[in-house]
């Protein structure tokens, strides 16, 4: 791996990951580790390690990294989980999830995009416990279900209840919910069948379309 994205990616962590209050040793060491330039487009590799979304193609971005640092804490990952990501988008966040769980379910709706994450993922940097879906991920992944943990990486409507629905027991939901333009990260944790709700903060996510987000035509997303 080259020595400057290297030390880009460090410098990174240090001002937008940790100073920001990432606390999660676990975390900080997996952003430590991924490599976001190959991530994104080659236009855009200068600019990998500043602290703000970057075009992927197909009119998606991949998240700043602080966001994809915070809502990886929420989840609170030990190392055993089974976690289902919704939006696979440039392959970036179920990397960092792979280096803190067992196992990585991601699901994308834009073939052009599936195809290219799971390139990176699979051929070049060769993860064995990430299994990439294409699909639509409102609808879950009935086959492979419970989760312990379940993100949801574009901004819904609402949390469809099948997400809930396939959530483990004491499993963890991080969704942003809200309308195109402002969402909150909302947090679910599953208690006993009942589900705790707690608001972690505005944010901006690409909207999620599908057969329980938004429509397509409502968005005019490609
Ligand atoms: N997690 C991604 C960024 C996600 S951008 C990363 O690390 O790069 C949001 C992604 O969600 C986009 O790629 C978009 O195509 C996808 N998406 C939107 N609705 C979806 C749906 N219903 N099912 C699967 N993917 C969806």
């Amino acid at each position: 791996m080259n020595g400057r994205f290297e030390s880009e990616r460090k410098k990174m962590v240090e001002e937008h990951i940790i100073r920001r209050g990432i606390t999660d040793e676990k975390v900080i060491e997996a952003i430590l580790k991924v490599p976001r330039e190959l991530f994104v487009e080659e236009a855009f590799q200068e600019k990998a390690y500043g602290d703000h979304s970057l075009p992927i193609g197909c009119g998606q971005t991949v998240s700043q990294p602080f966001m994809v640092a915070l809502m990886t804490q929420y989840l609170k990952l030990s190392g055993t989980e089974r976690v289902l990501e919704i939006g696979t988008g440039s392959g970036y966040q179920a990397a960092v999830l792979a280096e803190l769980a067992q196992k990585v379910y991601t699901i994308e709706r834009v073939k052009t995009l599936f195809e290219k994450a799971q390139k990176i993922l699979s051929e070049k940097l060769r993860y064995k416990n990430i299994v990439t879906v294409f699909g639509d991920g409102t609808l879950g992944l009935a086959n492979f279900a419970p989760f312990d943990r379940i993100i949801v990486t574009a901004a819904a409507p609402e949390t469809p209840k099948i997400l809930t629905d396939q959530l483990a027991n004491n499993g963890i939901l991080v969704v942003p919910k809200g309308d195109k333009f402002l969402q909150t990260l909302t947090i679910i944790t599953k208690r006993d069948g009942e589900l705790l709700i707690q608001d972690a903060g505005g944010c901006v996510f690409v909207p999620l379309i599908g057969k329980y987000g938004w429509r397509e035509e409502v968005n005019g997303n490609r």
